[in-house]
């Protein structure tokens, strides 16, 4: 049985998959099992921050499951307390934090707060969470509701919870808002929806009528936290206080985690929430390795030298490229090339596969690179190298 047929025969079709299989990775650079090598400019959907098989995130892992990997959160989780002391602390905001698994799972708990402050500080209970057009914000029946992309709103899960609206700009927010909105709920750089970030001035303004208010402003940083726009938290770039934030993809460099923090430092009593792996010592532990690992080569300047790198590189390629694509877009290492045509996305997304480079689609005509921030000069400039002369094939 091959292992395209066994993946066709037992999984469950909700991937429209490519049939290469990766057997090892190191850096940026991935093997298949036939020895073919790729450039990564995907990393894993943003997730493989510090590239594949680090050694010191390969060690702290090793190191942690031959101690202890799980105990539940009915005991103090020591590198659960630290990640959340980190997380902090890196973010600047006075918070607290919990742990799930996944970035729909970090906003599943974003939207219990809100609902649960809109239920307690207000005379009249408030519960409507408003988001943009073309947001994603994750695949739960709650979470693809709050997706402000009516294709993912199909009968089939109908029906869906109740007390989201979507607005096609910040300005539409604010005149949207009424005596039951509890919350904006917001990505800074819209990523699923095309890598389209929003503009600074619109947002500092809209976080300020929501302070007025009274009314929370949450950040869903699951794409764009964790050093992907150039600084910790895209929120320290855009210089705004949100309420509540949410992070997930990179945070693990690949082990799964995700976590909501907030200022509402006292909204969760025991029993208001909950998860059993969330924050758990495998998790916890990748992650301080991953902040540790960023942190340092953010101050180095190296985080912000491969951004410089890639942003020159997509520059040239725009340049030379205008007759397929429209605009560079994006932020840090949260990039996207729109295609001018929409139908040629997908031929180059295959063309630069058959080339050897990994990219993503977003949107319906962007080609998005989220590479691991740690990715190397060489890697940088080999991978276009591989991405050009897959656009000259077309
Ligand atoms: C990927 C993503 C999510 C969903 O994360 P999962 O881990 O797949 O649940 C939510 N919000 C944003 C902005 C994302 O990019």
């Amino acid at each position: 049985m091959t292992l395209e047929t066994m993946d066709h025969d037992y999984v469950l079709a909700t991937y429209a998959r490519n049939y290469s299989s990766f057997v090892r990775g190191e850096g940026s650079t991935l093997y298949t099992d036939d020895g073919r090598d790729f450039i990564d400019f995907g990393s894993g959907i943003g997730v493989n921050s510090v590239g594949h098989a680090r050694p010191e995130l390969v060690n702290a892992l090793c190191d942690q499951a031959s101690k202890i990997l799980h105990i539940s959160n009915l005991q103090v989780i020591e590198p659960q307390a630290k990640l959340a002391k980190r997380l902090v602390e890196l973010s600047g905001y006075d918070m607290r934090v919990f742990f799930g698994n996944s970035g729909a799972e970090a906003n599943e708990a974003a939207i219990k707060i809100a609902r649960k402050y809109g239920e307690t500080h207000f005379d009249k209970k408030r519960f409507k969470v408003i988001t943009l057009e073309n947001s994603f914000h994750g695949r739960t029946i709650t979470t693809v509701k709050a997706t402000g992309q009516g294709k993912f709103h199909t009968p089939f899960f109908a029906p869906y919870p109740d007390g989201f609206s979507y607005e096609s700009a910040i300005e539409a927010i604010v005149e949207a808002i009424d005596n039951e909105t509890v919350a904006v709920m917001l990505e800074l750089v819209q990523g699923e929806g095309g890598v389209q970030p929003l503009d600074k001035h619109a947002v500092q303004m809209l976080a300020r009528h929501l302070k007025e208010q009274g009314i929370l402003l949450i950040i869903d940083e699951v794409q764009t936290g964790v050093y992907r726009t150039g600084k910790f938290l895209a929120s320290q770039l855009y210089e705004i206080e949100p309420d509540i934030i949410t992070l997930a993809k990179g945070l693990g460099g690949g082990v799964p985690i995700g976590a909501v923090m907030t200022n509402l430092k006292d909204i969760f009593q025991p029993g208001d929430h909950g998860s059993t792996f969330g924050g758990n010592y495998l998790s916890s532990r990748a992650g301080l390795t991953v902040l540790d690992l960023l942190e340092m080569q953010y101050d180095q300047g190296e985080i912000a030298q491969r951004q410089l790198i890639f942003e020159e590189k997509l520059s040239a390629i725009m340049a030379q490229y205008s007759f397929m694509f429209d605009a560079a877009v994006g932020l840090g290492l949260m990039r996207g090339l729109r295609a001018k045509n929409p139908e040629s996305q997908s031929a180059i997304i295959a063309a630069a596969f058959a080339a050897g480079v990994i990219v993503l689609k977003a949107g319906r005509n962007t080609v998005r690179f989220l590479p691991s921030l740690t990715i190397s000069p060489s890697e940088i400039e080999e991978g276009f190298s591989r991405f050009e002369k897959a656009l000259t094939t077309l």
